[in-house]
């Protein structure tokens, strides 16, 4: 599924990935080829959002985003969501202005919890990392 990032980041919505088919939250996603066309997810999401009022307009536009999204990756890849953004897990030297925050880390937090997973609730489920580094211009 797309970001549902709220102002609440540190709740999991800014840094993990919901499934459309159960809506549970992932720390994780693998990409995958399907048969299903893009517009087949985008009605699975606003199903499972349970939201009733998406134009086949909006559905054929969250089709191209998310096609866009996709092509920054390899089929196997091994994805995560911060703030705004989807990286590979191994990612490095990773600095950027999200939704919410600025970040500037040498690895992705979900990387370290494949080896420490406490980690990462410790890390993006504290309040105090994103306040810290609120952008001022957040809309
Ligand atoms: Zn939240």
């Amino acid at each position: 599924m797309t970001s549902g990032q709220l102002d609440c980041p540190w709740c999991g919505c800014g840094w993990m990935i919901a499934c459309s088919k159960c809506t549970k939250s992932y720390t994780f996603a693998e990409v995958r080829e399907t048969d299903l066309p893009m517009e087949e997810l985008g009605r699975r999401e606003v199903k499972a959002m349970g939201l009733t009022t998406v134009t086949d307009q909006e559905i054929s536009e969250w089709a191209e985003a998310m096609e866009e999204t996709l092509s920054h990756f390899d089929i196997g890849d091994i994805v995560v969501y911060l703030d705004g953004s989807y990286w590979t897990v191994d990612s490095k030297d990773i600095a950027f202005d999200g939704y919410f925050a600025s970040h500037k880390l040498d690895r992705l937090p979900h990387a370290e919890a494949l080896s420490e997973p406490e980690h990462l609730n410790a890390f993006l489920g504290n309040k105090k990392y994103w306040i810290d580094r609120e952008l001022a211009d957040r809309e």
